[in-house]
């Protein structure tokens, strides 16, 4: 345990294109590793003849290990683990961080067990104590439903693991200039290492705006469920996503893929404008760290206004089409 060290991040890739909470989970261990001093940042990526890695150093990474395999083309479960194990097995870093996507909810378990270490899942805080024998990560994530939030260590195993979801954290801006180190890592692997078999690969077609990657989200509750066509209109007129609160996914107008908040997406737009949403702990969870949030709600003292950079006190299905009307304005004149 004490000749741990480093902070190492899995790099998730669909297709052989590197996801977004990869560069995210680099800029975050960049600040930790400058607090550490001694540590460095280690990018693992799996996979197969996959291009363009020094761009994992350009978002902050000192060292890429690559584990290229034709079995590691897509995620397996079984393979990724296995490779990940040997790569912590034989490195043994000290902090290991991976993206809570539904990739890394499938492997982080796996490898956490197999290197009989614990998991803190779904964090939405890393800070680190510098003041014991060897750094310890404290992760902080949601509890009781959201309603407290508990810092967890892991004392006695490593690596000291932890799962982030998309959109917790923002990346660094890419450094071009930026050198580092790309170690190819083999790995032995077989077909005898997949007990499972893929019948049928079904790419996901996104419809409409992609809600994680949307600048602009318009977001409903329950004040405005029935008239979720009103948001969809003014959204078009803003290229904006549609978003949703737990309520109005749970009683069936739309779909949980657009709910925002602890138990659906994280999301960081440019603007959030919510709409007929109280603000209750487990929306802002998902949703406080836009860029500037628009609120709209009846109820002055709604929870909501407390995190608002604009609070606008009204009903939402009478100012939605104002600011529509507002907007075609300025679009038609320019
Ligand atoms: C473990 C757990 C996980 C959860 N996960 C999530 C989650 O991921 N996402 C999530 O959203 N919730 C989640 N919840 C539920 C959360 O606690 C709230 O119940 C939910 O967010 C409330 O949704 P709402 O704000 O739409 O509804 P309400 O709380 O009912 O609020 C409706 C608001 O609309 C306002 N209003 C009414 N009519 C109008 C109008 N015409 N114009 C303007 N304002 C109007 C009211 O003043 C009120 O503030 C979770 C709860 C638990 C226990």
């Amino acid at each position: 345990m004490n000749n741990c060290k480093d902070i190492y991040i899995y790099v998730e890739q669909r297709n052989g294109i590197i996801q977004e909470v990869s560069y995210e989970l680099i800029g975050e261990a960049k600040r930790l590793a400058e607090q550490i001093k001694t540590y460095q940042v280690v990018a693992v990526l799996l996979g197969y003849n996959i291009k363009n890695l020094q761009v994992l150093i350009e978002y902050g990474a000192d060292k890429v290990i690559v584990c290229n395999h034709e079995l590691l083309q897509n995620y397996h479960t079984e393979s990724y683990t296995k490779a990940l194990d040997l790569i912590i097995k034989t490195y043994q870093p000290d902090f290991f961080l991976i993206g809570a996507t539904t990739i890394g909810r499938d492997l982080a378990p796996r490898v956490a067990a197999r290197c009989n270490t614990g998991l803190t899942a779904d964090a939405t805080l890393l800070e680190v104590d510098l003041t014991k024998d060897s750094p310890l990560l404290l992760v902080t994530r949601p509890a009781f439903g959201g309603n407290l939030f508990a810092s967890i260590t892991c004392d006695h195993h490593r690596p000291q693991m932890a799962s982030i979801r998309p959109k917790v954290f923002a990346p660094l801006a890419p450094d071009t200039s930026r050198k580092g180190e790309i170690i190819d890592f083999n790995v032995e692997l077989s077909k005898n290492d997949i007990h499972t078999e893929t019948i049928k690969t079904i790419q996901k077609v996104q419809k409409g705006i992609d809600i994680t990657k949307a600048e602009i989200i318009i977001s409903g509750g329950r004040g405005v469920a029935k008239n979720f066509d009103i948001l969809k209109t003014v959204a078009k007129e803003l290229d904006a996503a549609v978003g949703a609160s737990r309520a109005v996914v749970d009683e069936g107008y739309v779909s949980k893929e657009i709910q925002v908040g602890q138990t659906g997406v994280t999301v960081r737009p440019r603007i959030y404008i919510a709409c007929g949403i109280s603000g209750a702990v487990q929306h802002a969870a998902g949703m406080d760290k836009s860029d500037y949030i628009i609120a709209i709600n009846k109820d002055p003292n709604a929870a909501i206004f407390n995190i608002a950079h604009v609070g606008i006190i009204g009903d939402a299905l009478e100012i939605l089409p104002l600011i529509k009307e507002e907007i075609l304005k300025i679009k038609h004149s320019s």
